[in-house]
């Protein structure tokens, strides 16, 4: 009998849904509503064996967007009724130094998830406005938070902590909290699978390169480092983030260039990174671009290289031991030319891609034979891994 999830992503003015098969791991059914509150709104409702739903209509807010949502089910299905929904998942960003784990959400969680929203000014918020309209659609079923930071509240204070004043970080919570902690999380557990060890005795390199990036160094199971900090804007040259910088640059552009605070955020969030460097903040165009051979999208690879290989080669340093590289989210899956580039020049470390298994799709294995660090393309799935949560919270 199916035993299911209903796992949402609620954004400011979007909302991600998926309904999870707990034990299969199948999606059975999802969809996306965008432009939630705009003068017109894009829905789209998907599943095996049916027609995919797309309509253009307003969608005023939240609440609508769920309306729609269950009249998707009850018209075209699957049936909410025979899917045997045990909960419903709720990704939420930023869970501070609290949530160390998903949790039941009462009066008490929402309350200090909008405690947090100073953190995470763009997210907290529209996960608790999902959460809400969520609570007042699925009443009767328990609702569960799965935050990104949780998985890395195993990272030290030697690597959590900035090496600013310490009442100034103490009294405004600043620290690293690091992000992308379901997939990370869903990644290191799979690779040990593969490696056919126990969790606990396995190290592991988690490179989720997708429109946002970032690399976790997961020792037996727990995280111990990641490369997003306070937000999610340090680290690798993402899609538009500008990654790491000196923040002496921001002083800079703020005296000098005399840009407001405001303008800076956008820049380095929005405007920056592959986006920022080449005119394109997707990888397949900065590829083409680059094949084509326009200089800048050949020198955004080199940054992005660079980048990689520094934070791989920090990692094996943290680790001590590595024994394995998983690749994962849209880039890590799909380019092997970025996979390359990451690794190159690495085989005095032990790391060795092997071109052909490389080349190739799907999870599989793409370190040579000889490697002594096997490197492997490792699938994500996000809302698997949030619907296993909830369902081991409450089923
Ligand atoms: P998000 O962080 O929004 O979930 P994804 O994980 O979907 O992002 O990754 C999006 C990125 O993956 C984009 O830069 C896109 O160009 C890249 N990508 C997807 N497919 C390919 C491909 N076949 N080759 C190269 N890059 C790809």
């Amino acid at each position: 009998m199916t035993r299911s999830v209903f796992v949402i992503n609620a954004g400011s003015s979007s909302l991600k849904y998926q309904l999870v098969d707990v034990d299969s791991g199948a999606a059975l059914a999802g969809g996306l509503i965008e432009r939630i509150g705009e003068t017109t709104g894009e829905a789209k409702h998907q599943a095996p064996g049916i027609e995919k739903v797309v309509e253009r209509r307003v969608i005023p807010d939240h609440e609508h967007a769920f309306g729609w949502v269950l009249r998707q089910f009850d018209q075209h299905g699957p049936s909410l009724d025979s899917a045997q929904l045990l909960g419903v998942g709720h990704r939420v960003v930023q869970g501070g130094a609290r949530f160390d784990r998903a949790v039941r959400i009462d009066e008490d969680v929402q309350q200090q998830i909008e405690d947090l929203a100073p953190l995470a000014p763009l997210h907290n918020p529209a996960n608790l406005q999902g959460i809400r309209s969520a609570r007042a659609t699925f009443p009767g079923y328990p609702h569960v938070a799965v935050f990104d930071t949780a998985f890395h509240l195993t990272i030290p204070p030697a690597a959590h902590r900035y090496a600013i004043e310490a009442q100034v970080a103490a009294e405004h919570r600043i620290r690293k909290y690091g992000f992308h902690g379901t997939s990370h999380q869903f990644v290191s557990r799979r690779m040990a699978e593969l490696l056919g060890r126990p969790l606990d005795e396995v190290n592991t390199i988690v490179l989720h390169l997708g429109n946002g990036a970032s690399a976790t160094a997961v020792r037996g199971g727990r995280s111990v480092e990641t490369s997003m900090g306070m937000t999610p804007l340090a680290g690798l040259v993402m899609g538009t983030r500008s990654g790491d910088i000196d923040p002496g640059v921001i002083f800079h552009l703020h005296r000098v260039a005399g840009l407001s605070i405001d303008e800076i955020d956008t820049l380095l969030n929005k405007r920056s990174g592959l986006l920022g460097m080449t005119g394109t903040g997707d990888m397949r165009d900065v590829l083409q671009a680059a094949d084509a051979g326009i200089e800048r999208a050949v020198e955004a690879l080199e940054v992005v290289g660079h980048r990689l290989r520094g934070t791989v080669g920090a990692y094996l340093a943290h680790l001590g031991r590595t024994d394995a590289i998983a690749f994962t989210a849209g880039i890590g899956e799909n380019a092997a030319r970025v996979r390359e580039i990451a690794l190159e020049g690495l085989e005095g470390l032990g790391i060795v891609l092997d071109p052909e298994r490389n080349a190739g799709r799907g999870e599989r294995r793409i370190s040579a034979d000889g490697s002594a660090i096997e490197v492997w393309v490792v699938p994500t799935n996000e809302e698997l891994e949030i619907a296993r949560q909830v369902a081991d919270l409450v089923g």
